[in-house]
Order: C-alpha cells, then sequence, then structure tokens
C-alpha cells in the first residue's frame, strides 16, 4: 500500500529532491500536502504537477486566488494540515524554527517524522524528546550523517562507543585565517560536494554546520562521546566505533536523494535509489583532524554540547542572525562565529529559563536581537 507522505518545505533544496524521489517510485507514496513558506507560484506548481490539492504556505497569512487549492496560512496553518491530513509520515524540510510546530502535532498525533530541519533538534530538543518519548511516531534523521548513523546503529545501540561525524570542510578547508578574514559571500557559497540552500552552505565554510550536528547527533544518539573528522570527498556520511574498537562506516557518492528516500520509505527500504556508488569508483579518501584555530566554531561547539540547557538555541539563533547579515555584505566571514561566541557570552550573564518551548522561543528571539545589535556595531 502506498504510504502518505506530507512535506513541510516543499519548495527548498530537500524539498524538490524528495519530490524527485517521489516522482521515481510512485507507486510507494502518495503525496497528501505539500508547504512553502512564501513562494506561491513554485509551491502550486509542484502541487499541480503532483496532483495535490492541499497546501500550506507559512509565511503568509492571506491569499487572493485560491486556483481551487484547499490553502493553509501561518504557523498555525502547518499544524493543522498535518492534522487534517493524517499522512504516515511527514518530512520536514523548511528552514527556520517554525519546523518545531509541524514536528510536534506530528508527534502529539502518533505520525513518523522524517526530519531534515535541524533547528527543531538543535534549538528544541528537550521539548521534541519529551514529546518523542510518549507517543507511537519515530523520528527518523534524513541529514546525511544522522541517517548514516542510524543505519549504522540499527540493533547495535548497546554497543556504541563513540560517534565519528564527517564534514568534507568546506570551501575554506586550507585556507589560512588570514584569507578567510577576506573571503567574499560569493567564496562561501563554493561548496565542494554538496549543492545545499544558502544558509547551510555558509554554515559548511564555517564548520557551524558540524557543530549544529554534534546538537543532533546528542538528542538522537543520546551521547556526547563525538568526534569530527575531516573527509573532503564525502563519501563516508559517518562512522560509528563499537565497544570492541571496530569502526563501522556508511558509504556512497554524496547524494541527499538517498537519506531521503530511507527516512521515507523506514522501516522498508526501497530498490536501487542509488545505482552508481561502488568502491571502484570512489578514488582515494583522506581523512585527517579538523584544525580548531582556523576553524573556532569547533571549540564553540563542544563547549556547548558540554553545558546543553539554552545554550544550542542560543548558537543557533545567533548564527542565524549573523550568517543573514555576512550574506548582505554588513560583516566579514570570520565576523559570523565571533556574533556567536559574544551573544551566548551575553546570554550567559542573564542566565535564561529553557525547559519549555515558549522559554526556548525566548532565549532565541533575545539572542537574535543581541547578534544583529552586535552585527550592526561591526558594519558601521
Ligand atoms: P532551502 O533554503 O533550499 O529551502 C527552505 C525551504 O523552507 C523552502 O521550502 C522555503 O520556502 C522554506 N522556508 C524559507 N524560509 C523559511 C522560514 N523562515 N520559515 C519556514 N520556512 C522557510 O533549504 P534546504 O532545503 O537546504 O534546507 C532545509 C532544512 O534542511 C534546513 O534546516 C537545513 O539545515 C536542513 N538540511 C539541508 C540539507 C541540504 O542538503 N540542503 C542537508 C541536511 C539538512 P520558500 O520557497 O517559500 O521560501
Ligand atoms: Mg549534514
Amino acid at each position: 500500500m502506498a504510504k502518505k507522505v506530507g512535506i513541510v518545505g516543499a519548495t527548498g533544496s530537500i524539498g524538490t529532491q524528495a519530490l524527485d524521489v517521489i516522482s521515481k517510485y510512485r507507486d510507494s507514496f502518495q503525496l497528501v500536502f505539500l508547504t512553502a513558506h512564501t513562494n506561491v507560484r513554485k509551491l502550486k506548481e509542484l502541487a499541480r504537477r503532483f496532483s495535490v490539492e492541499r497546501i500550506a504556505l507559512s509565511g503568509t497569512d492571506e491569499l487572493e486566488g485560491k486556483d481551487g487549492f484547499d490553502i493553509y496560512f501561518g504557523r498555525k496553518g502547518l499544524e493543522e494540515i498535518v492534522e487534517d491530513t493524517k499522512p504516515d509520515v511527514v518530512l520536514v524540510a523548511s528552514s527556520g524554527n517554525i519546523g518545531v510546530f509541524p514536528v510536534l502535532k506530528a508527534i502529539e498525533l502518533g505520525i513518523d517524522v522524517a526530519l531534515a530541519n535541524k533547528e527543531t533538534l538543535v534549538s528544541f530538543g528537550n521539548v521534541v524528546m519529551k514529546k518523542l518519548s510518549g507517543s507511537t511516531s519515530r523520528l527518523i534523521p534524513v541529514d546525511s550523517e544522522h541517517s548514516a548513523i542510524f543505519q549504522l546503529l540499527e540493533g547495535r545501540r548497546h554497543e556504541l562507543e563513540r560517534i565519528i561525524l564527517t564534514a568534507s570542510g568546506g570551501p575554506f578547508r586550507n585556507w589560512s585565517l588570514e584569507q578567510m578574514e577576506k573571503a567574499t559571500v560569493e567564496d562561501a557559497l563554493k561548496h565542494p560536494t554538496w549543492k545545499m540552500g544558502r544558509k547551510i552552505t555558509v554554515d559548511s565554510a564555517t564548520l557551524m554546520n558540524k557543530v549544529l550536528e554534534l546538537v543532533e547527533a546528542y538528542w538522537l544518539f543520546g551521547t556526547r562521546s563525538i568526534d569530527i573528522v575531516i573527509h573532503p570527498q564525502s563519501i563516508v556520511h559517518s562512522f560509528i566505533r563499537l565497544k570492541d574498537g571496530s569502526l563501522l562506516a556508511h558509504m556512497g557518492f554524496p547524494d541527499m536523494r538517498v537519506p531521503i528516500a530511507y527516512a521515507l520509505s523506514y522501516p522498508e527500504r526501497l530498490e536501487g535509489v542509488d545505482q552508481v556508488s561502488h568502491p571502484y569508483r570512489f578514488g582515494s579518501l583522506e581523512f585527517y583532524e579538523p584544525d580548531r584555530k582556523r576553524f573556532p566554531a569547533l571549540d564553540l561547539g563542544y563547549f556547548v554540547l558540554k553545558k546543553m540547557q539554552w545554550y544550542p538555541t542560543c548558537m543557533n539563533a545567533a548564527n542565524e542572525e549573523a550568517v543573514s547579515m555576512f550574506l548582505e555584505g554588513r560583516i566579514g566571514f570570520l565576523d559570523i562565529v565571533r556574533i556567536v561566541e559574544q551573544t551566548i557570552s551575553i546570554m550567559e550573564k542573564r542566565s535564561p529559563s529553557y525547559s519549555t518551548l515558549e522559554e526556548l522561543l525566548r532565549v532565541d528571539e533575545e539572542s537574535r536581537r543581541i547578534a544583529r545589535q552586535l552585527s550592526l556595531e561591526k558594519s558601521k
């Protein structure tokens, strides 16, 4: 029987790759809703192409011209569309904090969640995991590293000694600090191996993406024993080390459609999703320790991983603001991590509460305000 799927963030990089998977496996899936933030034209075009009647726009309140669609609006709209369509699995592939709302609604209804949106776990991990523990929903990661670890760990969670996340090293892997100080937006957007949205591509250049993934891994797999290894070819999507010292790797050419397909079909596996990966074609693979001096995001990330509480929420919010200031050309590349560090120091003095969604949303808001202020001071 076809699995009913809803996609939050269908117009983005992950969303369109998910649609690609669904169009290739039409008999396995039935699309029941699609959402976007504001790009109504593309959303309607996709909905027509995939014969989906229910769509939502999370960033708009109302709209003229429904063109025969059943349209939901705003944050509430994302919750309502999940409730009204009751899919078997919701793929949450929007960017931004708003991803947490359809995730919590799906968990409340016992619906599985295929999670690409990083903010959901990084900023609201304790709230999401608490809700998940009392639900029949399964949370299946889409991020390539976490999908790899999730698959490697099946049946062996009790044997895990350590997770080893791979990182491509981004476009500045071999750049000096002096060169990075002058890096342009164009330089930062040239990712060597993955094609992704703009914000996450900048995060890959600072290695902040890997730091967000540390926090995601903590919530998904319940351990702080996580190393990061630079692997420029992005063939190994991550390793786990078992208690006897055995290392297991998950490999393949970089292609997000593979983890997306696995998350959508879980616990089944589709046939022939990746038809090109073979060790004959991989060439040489390199692995080395990251340089913490040139990539200060890493020390910051391990500090945040040790602290947890409100720290990841603050880090994520400050980073998002700093990245958007960098993309607007207002601050330099190295300022991004500096602003995140400074925002955390300022918030530490306020020791905010962090146990509910509302409190975490307040931490997020306050951190954004501080980061924006710091960015504006730098851009003067
Ligand atoms: P894109 O920028 O390509 O797409 C973002 C999607 O979210 C679009 O549908 C967009 O709608 C919507 N959106 C944009 N802004 C907002 C907002 N403020 N609130 C809610 N929705 C919004 O992003 P990606 O597909 O690259 O990434 C999506 C998520 O998946 C991110 O959290 C990212 O970290 C994560 N991820 C991405 C990977 C990748 O390979 N791209 C890998 C692993 C994780 P509209 O078109 O209307 O603007
Ligand atoms: Mg990743």
